[in-house]
């Protein structure tokens, strides 16, 4: 009995201690962010972003399995499973195997988790950290595969596929571990342990049409949430919208959507700062538009471009890092090392 509850005591204190030492990990993914949009949003914004605090710098060679040019999809896999996978994919690799993601791997750690986007929280990016399917466009399956997953706290649109479905289940009904909050005020003082922030219906608008709220709000106060349960963290904020500028050729729309994925950044380093044992790593999908700066005033704020595509381009993109381990994200690499780096970052000490 004595070395039983000895025992007790030293399994119970060496999980403590290794959580004590497991970093928090934040992964801040801006969709379609490539350097000239973050050249863009910086002259616009008096030639300063957050990314000059990051300490590495690393480069992401971006192509999916079957395609030079990879969609949101095969990338996000790439990124949150380590697997090159087929457009459309998510969270399988290229023979339909599925592979788990790092928020799994945390969560078997004993981390929680949260997932923030400024699309639906169905959508290709996020959902590569908890669905698997062959298709990203199943919107109604991914949001069951959500209802089952346990990711603790999760904001984005995509409302709808919760409870206007073809099975005419009430996903929303059906979770009953979490609290379903509808405004930034109660998100804010909602403390259940589990909370979905199901933004709007179907996908949030732009912020030049008015969404709100911000991500950057968004993102302190689930950082407060995250702290405030004294376990290691797994966070993924994305700017999903970047990426819908570039496919609209709209520059305007590109910048102002990096601008708040920008000040979430500031937020997100000014937290790990303070807290330390925290990895930052602010990267991109894919780039969006093949953009190329051509014009503009640092003074005026103005910047003028061009878009050679409507789709992706397969041009690298940057990986920013700060924090715990960030030295591990310099250099060139696939983009399905920034899983096994996030990964080796989880179990070194
Ligand atoms: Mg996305
Ligand atoms: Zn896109």
């Amino acid at each position: 009995m004595k070395f039983l509850f000895l025992f007790t005591f030293f399994l119970s204190s060496v999980i403590g201690f290794s959580q004590q030492n497991s970093p928090n990990i934040i992964l801040m993914i801006g969709d379609g962010m490539g350097l000239t949009q973050i050249s863009s949003g910086m002259y616009a914004n008096g030639n300063q972003t957050a990314l000059e605090e990051c300490s590495f710098i690393g480069l992401s060679k971006t192509a999916a399995a079957n395609r030079l040019v990879t969609d949101s999809a095969a990338s996000g896999t790439a990124m949150a499973c380590g697997v090159k996978t087929y457009n459309g994919a998510l969270g399988l690799d290229t023979k339909n195997t599925p592979h788990k993601s790092i928020l799994e791997f945390c969560k078997e750690k004993g981390y929680t988790t949260a997932l923030l986007a400024t699309s639906s929280i169905l959508h290709a990016t996020p959902a590569s950290f908890y669905a698997k399917v062959t298709s990203r466009r199943e919107y109604e399956t991914i949001a069951f595969q959500l209802s089952q997953h346990q990711v603790d706290y999760f904001v984005g649109g995509g409302k709808k596929f919760f409870i206007d479905r073809k099975d005419k289940r009430n996903l929303i009904n059906e979770m009953t571990d979490y609290t379903f909050v509808e405004t930034l005020e109660e998100y804010e003082t909602s403390s259940g342990p589990k909370i979905g922030f199901l933004t709007y219906d179907e996908e949030p608008p732009s912020l030049m049409e008015g969404r709100v709220p911000s991500l950057n709000e968004l993102t302190v106060l689930t950082l407060e949430k995250l702290k405030a349960t004294e376990k290691p963290f797994f966070m993924m904020v994305e700017g999903s919208q970047i990426d819908w500028g570039g496919h609209d050729n709209n520059l305007d729309y590109v910048v102002s959507e990096f601008k708040e994925f920008d000040t979430t950044i500031r937020k997100v380093l000014e937290f790990a700062k303070e807290e330390g044992n925290t990895l930052v790593i602010i990267t991109a999908d894919h780039e969006t538009g093949g953009l190329a700066l051509t014009n503009g005033d640092i003074d005026k704020g103005k910047v003028k471009g061009s878009f050679n595509t409507k789709g992706h381009s397969a041009t690298m993109v940057p990986v920013f890092s700060f924090g715990k381990h960030a030295a591990l994200f310099s250099g060139i690499y696939e983009n399905t090392e920034i899983f096994h780096k996030m990964h080796a970052a989880l179990t070194k000490e």
